[in-house]
This record gives C-alpha cells, structure tokens and sequence, in this order.
C-alpha cells in the first residue's frame, strides 16, 4: 500500500540525458525500471518513472511542486550555458 503523504518524484530514465552530472539512481515503483534523480529529494518519496507518471497523473486532483533548489540548479545551469 503507497502512503499518499509521502511524495512522488518524477523521474526521468537512466538512459535519458540530464544536464546534472551528479543524479542519483533509483528504480520506478510502478514499473522497475532504472531512473535518475537529483540527491536532494525529499526523503522518503516515491520514485516514479516519468512514463508511468503520464498514466497515473490526474490533473484534477494531483498536484505537481519543483523544490526551490532544482529551479536554483536549473537557472544556474541555463546560465553558464551562456558563457
Ligand atoms: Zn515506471
């Protein structure tokens, strides 16, 4: 039974490409499959594959949050992109 008070984190699959080099892995709860995620996520959470979340979301009653510090992180990168 999957507590609903703790999070689920979206991930993408170790075979995608990120701009952080420094993901952890995990695997998707629903499917096995290998997925990367930043090392700050809240613990515990939920690891679910971004594949199975498309088909478990409902937009009409699931919310969806970014942490401060993966918008920090992204917007820093975006930044030396341009350097
Ligand atoms: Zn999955």
């Amino acid at each position: 039974m999957i507590d609903d008070e703790i999070p689920f984190i979206v991930c993408i699959s170790t075979d995608e490409w990120s701009m952080f080099t420094d993901n952890e892995v995990g695997t998707c709860e629903e499917c096995g499959g290998a997925v990367q995620h930043r090392p700050h996520i809240p613990r515990p959470s939920h690891l679910i594959c971004l594949a199975c979340w498309k088909d478990l979301f409902d937009p009409e009653t699931d919310d969806i949050m970014v942490t401060v510090e993966t918008i920090r992180e992204i917007l820093d990168w975006r930044r030396k992109q341009r350097h």
